[in-house]
């Protein structure tokens, strides 16, 4: 059966799992490079995307991440994920790495002071119903390469892309109970 692994270095992690398992998906929770080579897609959580990097490094789980998505696993990068996610982030940590995959540019923490965390309803390109959207402190998208579909836009943005098997969201579906976000997901796990 089809198992999805939760990346569990830091973050909103429970959430996720919880979410997946609502949906009657297997889940496990990834921090080991033998945990990431039993899973069939992975899900990188929000938090914060410069300590996940290092932890990442440090749990020698960097390279064969990059190695697993470059070998198409399918991967769902929400908030500080979608930073992970992305080939290239700007206002990032100095020196701050990414797991990359994404042909997207990226802002941290883009949607400024005044509205450092917000909720909105938003439309998504394949849901019928607008998502109930939590943004903490999000980032957004810049710059799309071509490969990439942007599936919803916020303040002139966008902040739901898809390219392949990668999906990444600047909000958090995890925090709601709706899981259509993730069945999206689950789908392209297959
Ligand atoms: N601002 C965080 C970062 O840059 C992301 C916030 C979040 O995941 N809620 O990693």
């Amino acid at each position: 059966p089809t198992t999805i692994g939760v990346l569990a270095l830091q973050g909103d992690v429970r959430e996720h799992v919880r979410t997946l398992e609502d949906l009657g998906v297997a889940t496990t929770r990834v921090r080991r490079p033998e945990e990431l080579e039993q899973v069939d897609g992975l899900v990188l959580p929000g938090g914060e995307s410069t300590t996940m990097a290092r932890l990442l490094r440090t749990f020698g789980l960097l390279e064969p991440l990059r190695a697993r998505i470059a070998g198409g696993m399918p991967a769902f990068g929400t908030c500080a994920g979608m930073i992970l996610l992305a080939d290239r982030v700007r206002d990032g940590a100095a020196g701050q790495e990414t797991v990359g995959g994404l042909d997207v540019t990226v802002r941290r923490n883009a949607f400024g002071r005044q509205v450092d965390s917000f909720e909105t309803a938003l439309a998504v390109d394949g849901l019928a119903d607008p998502v109930h959207a939590v943004f903490i402190r999000a980032p957004w998208v810049e710059e799309v390469g071509p490969g990439v579909d942007v599936l919803a836009v916020a303040a002139d943005h966008p902040v739901a892309v898809r390219q392949d098997a990668l999906l990444a969201t600047s909000f958090h579906p995890e925090v709601d109970t709706d899981g259509r976000v993730h069945r999206m997901f689950v789908e392209m796990v297959g």
